[in-house]
């Protein structure tokens, strides 16, 4: 039997708006990490409340490649208000690169929007680190609208050599993205990460939602920071609480 509080509380759970399928491998991801958190949270049969637009990222990485970012937007703003219409109270976008049209699509869904950098710089402060190694796809190492978010908090970025960068992006699109894990892959990226703590890194923000398939903590020279999980924690802690 449930006393009135716990049943108002449960009731009050909120819904969270994924943004999904870029790519579907990571996404799925966030669906457990989230469902699981929640369920930690408030016990019993208890599960996370959730919907899901995902997307077919094969329209979404050609806009990537044009630089059709204001398509981008386009595409995901309307996503967005259909999250919202079916009751999302908050959105999250399950990729990091696709934060590069976050301000747009928070606009167009009029709910807050839960931002992966900012989860991400949140975990990475409150472990007292100071300068962190980003992987990601191109877009997100090279580009500002991710970085910026980090530096903005006190954050130093190092990224890989431009020859590292494209074998970081090349494994996202051309493996991870297509479930594809190698561990020739895993090597080359515990090798770029090395060479990033050689440099003075004190973590690695593992920045794109697909690399924490290939690289686990145990791989890893440095402390990782998995912006899938920290995503899903915040998006889980946003529904529990009031
Ligand atoms: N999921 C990846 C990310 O977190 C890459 C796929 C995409 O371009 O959205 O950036």
């Amino acid at each position: 039997m449930m006393d009135t509080f716990s049943s108002y509380w449960r009731t009050a759970v909120k819904t969270i708006g994924l943004l999904g399928g870029m790519s579907w491998e990571s996404t799925v991801t966030y669906y457990k990490e989230i469902n699981e958190r929640v369920a930690k949270a408030l016990g019993g049969l208890h599960s996370a409340k959730i919907v899901l637009y995902s997307v077919d990222f094969a329209e979404v990485e050609e806009q990537q490649a044009k630089g059709d970012w204001a398509g981008s937007a386009e595409l995901l703003g309307r996503a967005a208000k259909g999250l919202v219409a079916a009751g999302a109270d908050a959105i999250v976008i399950c990729t990091n690169t696709m934060h590069k049209v976050a301000d747009e699509v928070e606009r167009a869904a009029g709910v807050p929007l839960l931002h992966i950098a900012d989860a991400t710089a949140d975990a990475l402060l409150a472990a007292g680190v100071r300068r962190t190694a980003l992987l990601g796809t191109k877009y997100t190492m090279l580009q500002d609208f991710y970085k910026s978010r980090l530096i903005a908090r006190g954050l130093d970025v190092l990224i890989p050599t431009p020859e590292d960068v494209e074998v970081v992006n090349r494994v996202i699109y051309d493996e991870l993205c297509l479930g594809v894990i190698r561990d020739e892959s895993r090597q080359e990226f515990v090798r770029i990460i090395r060479d990033l703590e050689a440099k003075g890194a004190e973590a690695v923000i593992l920045g794109c939602t697909e690399i924490g398939l290939l690289v686990k903590q145990q791989d890893s020279p440095l402390p990782v920071f998995d912006t899938t999980i920290l995503h899903a924690e915040k998006a889980a802690a946003f529904a529990v609480t009031d």
